[in-house]
């Protein structure tokens, strides 16, 4: 019951959050590794609590995890990731964004049509700049609805990706379900600490995997030189990392 009550509290505080405008985005840097040119960004959502200071989402998404809050926050994201996207286009920096959805998020079956109505507000031509990023558990439920949702979303001209790959229980078929473009390798693959023999099989797999599938691969996470080094032999495509940068406010 105690539990309970501090969760209820907590998600009563996010909707005054909310309301309070206490919600930031931060981007990534993506690199190709080929020409290390920065090939886009991913928006992360930061809390700048009153109290508390600066929550990363590790503090508060899992809380939100099927809330109305949390669908009120996702439209918040996307909407001010596209105003940003615009701002920079209208600077002339053309930077592809990257955009996290949650798993419920994508199983709303009104995603794909409040999308196609967000992104008329847009100058044309920036849903084919717009990738979402999802997680596999997404694809847990009802599989058919959120493919629909996707394939909706596709006609639009957007992308999607697939977040923390090889991190998920979900069946390697899902990838054949799923109309994704590219798979991001789950950092813990990468971390040096443990980066032992069998860690460097599953990202050569992934790799190959990826290619073999014609899918885009991001390896994420990557901090040292020596792990940049060897995805370069590696041939995979882009990474992203505080090697490279941190993720920063606008
Ligand atoms: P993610 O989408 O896999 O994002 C990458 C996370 O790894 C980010 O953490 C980023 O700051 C961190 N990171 C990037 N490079 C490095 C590195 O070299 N080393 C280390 N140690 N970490 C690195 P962050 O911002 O705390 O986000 C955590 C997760 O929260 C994200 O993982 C994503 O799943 C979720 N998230 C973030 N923003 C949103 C959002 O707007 N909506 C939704 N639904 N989820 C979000
Ligand atoms: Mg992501
Ligand atoms: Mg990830």
């Amino acid at each position: 019951d105690k539990h309970q009550r501090a969760h209820r509290k907590l998600i009563t505080e996010i909707g005054e959050a909310l309301n309070q405008d206490e919600f930031i985005l931060h981007y990534q840097p993506r690199v190709d590794l080929a020409t290390g040119r920065t090939v886009g960004v991913e928006a992360l959502v930061r809390w700048e609590h009153s109290e508390r200071g600066e929550l990363l989402p590790g503090k508060f998404l899992h809380i939100m995890a099927g809330t109305d809050e949390e669908l009120i926050l996702g439209k918040w994201v996307l909407r001010t990731a596209l105003d940003q996207h615009t701002a920079w286009r209208a600077e002339g920096i053309n930077l592809p964004m990257s955009i996290n959805i949650s798993p419920y998020q994508i199983q709303q079956p009104d995603f794909a049509s409040e999308l196609k109505t967000l992104l008329t507000k847009y100058p044309v031509g920036t849903a084919e700049q717009i990738e979402l990023e999802i997680l596999e558990t997404s694809a847990i439920g009802d599989l058919n609805q959120v493919v629909e949702v996707m394939n909706a979303c596709t006609e639009l001209g957007v992308h999607f990706s697939l977040d923390d790959f090889g991190t998920g229980y979900s069946s390697l078929s899902y990838l054949h379900k799923l109309p994704i473009h590219t798979l991001k390798i789950d950092r813990t693959f990468l971390q040096e600490s443990n980066f032992t023999s069998n860690d460097h099989t599953i990202v050569n797999t992934i790799v190959a995997m990826a290619k073999g599938l014609h899918l885009n691969v991001v390896a994420e996470g990557v901090e040292t030189q020596n792990q940049l080094d060897y995805l370069r032999e590696l041939d995979c495509n882009q990474a992203q990392g505080f090697l490279f940068g941190k993720p920063f406010s606008s």
